[in-house]
């Protein structure tokens, strides 16, 4: 199985050849044509397993097609990703950063520990993907420097984290200032039933991939 055989665009695959990535990992080839054909996911899967790389690719790729002829606009957020810890907001910026180099859209990062200025000013100068802890995220939101009404992709990532180190209620409130209207991603290691629950309620008609 190649990166090729997923029909991913030119930008992101010569993205992923400087990168080094030869073939996709297990959770990458289930889960990007399913998440390209626009269908909600529940992928069960640990860090290591390249699922940053299973989410960011096919959410680059689904931007870019939209973003076409449009390079002189000011961007507005359509992707959130939702992740519990600054370590992994980071991480994720980093891989968004990297497969998504040719494809001119912008991301940030932002988190709670730091001061909130830098942060802000990326968010007035616009970016079409953002990466969010939920504290800081409801925090900025409340501050009204965040619309989320654009969202057309949500992913909340390692969801039994969240509800480990008590964001699941932070996670519903941010959940609903989203449109209803959107495609979902949901990535656990492990499925408590809390996580099942929520799944539920935020995916609709979800397909499942675990590996
Ligand atoms: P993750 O599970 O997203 O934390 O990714 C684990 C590590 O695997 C990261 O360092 C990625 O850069 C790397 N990685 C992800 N996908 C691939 C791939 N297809 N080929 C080689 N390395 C990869």
């Amino acid at each position: 199985m190649s990166f090729e055989s997923l029909h991913l665009i030119p930008p992101i695959l010569k993205a992923l050849k400087t990168e080094g990535y030869t073939e996709p990992t297990p959770i990458q080839e289930q889960a990007i044509p399913l998440i390209l054909g626009r269908r909600d996911l529940i992928g069960c899967a640990q860090t290591g397993t390249g699922k940053t790389a299973a989410f960011a690719i096919p959410i680059l790729q689904l931007l870019h097609g939209e973003a076409a002829g449009d390079a002189k606009r000011k961007p507005v957020i359509k992707s959130l990703i939702l992740t519990p810890t600054r370590e992994l907001a980071i991480q994720i910026g980093e891989s968004f950063a990297a497969y998504g180099r040719h494809t001119g859209l912008r991301h940030t990062v932002i988190f709670g520990g730091v001061s909130q200025n830098s942060q802000t000013d990326a968010l007035k100068a616009g970016v079409d993907i953002l990466i969010a802890t939920p504290g800081r995220l409801l925090d900025l939101m409340n501050q009204k420097f965040v619309n989320l009404h654009h969202i057309k992709l949500f992913v909340l990532d390692e969801a039994d984290r969240m509800l480990d180190m008590g964001f699941i209620h932070d996670v519903k409130k941010v959940v609903a200032q989203l449109p209803s209207r959107r495609q979902t991603l949901l990535f656990s290691a492990t499925m408590p039933r809390e996580i099942a629950e929520l799944a539920q309620t935020i995916l609709i008609d979800p397909v499942q991939v675990a590996v």
